[in-house]
């Protein structure tokens, strides 16, 4: 799988035979052909639709689909990214994608409509948000993946977007988007997310730490190249065989961190460009190592161990800096291929990822709830010191949306009346009426995670009603109905005797 040693490529243009050409490494004929009927399906469904750059709308899902066809994404994951926008921009309803396309695809783009919804609202919600979409996405993760390359072809068309707008994407994509992709430990789309933000969160720095880094691989083009050959013929010798070696630009936004950490001393920083190793299993690893030991002494406590000690989001590899040649410096990093490709697309790559051999397999095989376990409590540490959070968080816990976007967490078993008092004790004491999903619903039905509920109040309405005592479940609605009902019933035993004195 030797796509995974080049960087993902966001091609300006792309037609639906650039998309099939790389399909047809890896998928049957016949998933190829459900590829060109959705690409019809959502063209036809778009068609008089333009993007703000004049193209025509299918552009847009069609380079995303292109971007994770480079990273052999199940033909099911590039079917839904043709249509991600379909029920959320077009007259076809989510009900007929999965009439023609089934029930896994359009749960998918039912996922990434909902994620759409949800807004970045600052920096003080920014952990809370960032914990609920989490929980929302790992239900089913192909979605979140979806939802990168749909950012990142989104982001690299910025341009054509009123300045606000750009702002709020760029700030979105670097605060909410990046961080989760770099939690799921894909290297790869943190980068793209990251790199592309910057351009339009600091333009002029951006330029500037671009410039530095243009100037040093040329500076070092050559030598690189000279310093890889050595390496390359020692490890022969010793019968160590690379699956691949290559130089590795350091991502602008990382470098931009580093620069402001190192004062902007350039030469304080070590792995603006590094020589990277894939080799073919963990043994190679530190033969590896200590081949190049062997060859350049290295720094001083800039040897680090991530495959004995990972890295928390599970990153694996041996880095290395070491007095090369002519007394430069240079940062080795050498991995597996299976770390490889972790470290780029994520842990979770053998799930999403397609295996021919499976093909016809329910997809249910994945295992997403051990590794929705791992994040989870990941997460739970990572967060432990920034806020108080229960243990049991994550359980008996559903996250339905606002109409906004905000997430709002209930208990299971949760009505729209709970909502309601838990959005404002008035909303709860007038309202009158609730949508789910655009459906009008009656107040004690279940909400279910995912559910964009909108609550009708009335005014004029005298307040909550006994029954909804009986289905209620959070402890707030109960106290709140309960002070409503009783504040009522004194008012009318009042009016009573006022009437009566009167
Ligand atoms: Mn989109």
């Amino acid at each position: 799988m030797d796509f995974l040693f080049s960087h993902l490529n966001i091609p300006k243009s792309a037609t639906i035979e650039d998309l099939t050409n790389n399909l047809k490494k890896y998928c049957t004929e016949s998933d190829i052909e459900t590829v060109r009927l959705a690409y019809d399906f959502a063209a036809t469904a778009h068609s008089g639709q333009f993007r703000k750059s004049g193209e025509p709308y299918i552009i847009h899902p069609l380079i995303a689909a292109f971007i994770l066809s480079q990273i052999q994404a199940e033909p099911n994951i590039i079917i839904a990214t043709l249509m991600h926008d379909v029920p959320e921009d077009t007259s076809v309803t989510l009900e007929e994608i999965e009439k023609n396309f089934g029930p896994d695809i359009a749960n998918m783009i039912n996922g990434i409509t909902k994620l759409g919804k949800l807004k970045y609202r600052g920096m003080e919600r920014y952990i809370e948000n960032l914990r609920k979409l989490f929980v929302a996405m790992a239900e089913d993760i192909r979605v979140m993946i979806i939802k990168f390359a749909d950012r990142i072809h989104n982001l690299s068309t910025l341009d054509s977007l009123p300045e606000k707008k750009r702002q709020r994407i760029a700030l979105e994509s670097m605060e909410i988007y990046a961080p989760i992709a770099n939690r799921l430990g894909m290297g790869e789309f943190k980068s793209l997310l990251e790199d592309l933000s910057f351009k339009h969160l600091e333009p002029k720095e951006y330029t500037r730490v671009k410039k530095m880094r243009e100037e040093k691989v040329a500076e070092t083009n050559i030598y690189l190249k000279k310093i890889m050959d050595k390496l390359q013929t020692e490890s022969t010798n010793a019968e160590v065989s690379f699956v691949n070696i290559h130089g590795r630009e350091k991502s602008l936004y990382s470098l931009y961190k580093k620069l402001i950490r190192k004062n902007w001393d350039i030469n304080n920083v070590y792995d603006i460009v590094a020589v990277r190793i894939i080799v073919k299993d963990v043994g190679d690893c530190y033969t590896t190592l200590g081949i190049i030991h062997r060859l350049w002494p290295p720094l001083k406590g800039r040897i680090k161990d991530y495959i004995a000690q990972p890295k928390p989001n599970g990153y694996q590899c041996l880095h290395t800096t070491v007095f090369c040649d002519d007394g430069k410096i240079v940062e080795f990093q050498i991995r597996t291929k299976a770390m490889h490709e972790e470290a780029e697309y994520g842990a979770t790559v053998g799930h999403w990822n397609y295996d021919k051999s499976g093909h016809g397999q329910s997809k249910k095989d994945y295992n997403w709830a051990k590794e929705l376990a791992k994040m989870q409590k990941e997460i739970l540490n990572n967060l432990k010191d920034l806020e108080e959070m229960k243990v049991d968080f994550f359980r008996n816990h559903i996250f339905v949306f606002t109409p906004k976007g905000d997430v709002i967490d209930l208990p299971e078993d949760a009505t729209p009346i709970d909502f309601a008092y838990h959005i404002h004790t008035e909303v709860g004491n007038k309202c009158n009426g609730a949508k789910i999903n655009d459906q009008m619903v009656s107040l004690d039905s279940v909400l279910k995670s995912g559910d964009v509920v909108d609550i009708i109040t009335d005014k004029n309405r005298k307040g909550p009603s006994q029954d909804w005592l009986k289905f209620v479940k959070t402890h707030a609605a109960k106290s709140h109905i309960k002070s409503a009902l009783n504040t009522s019933k004194i008012s009318w035993i009042k009016d009573l005797f006022d009437k009566k004195s009167s």
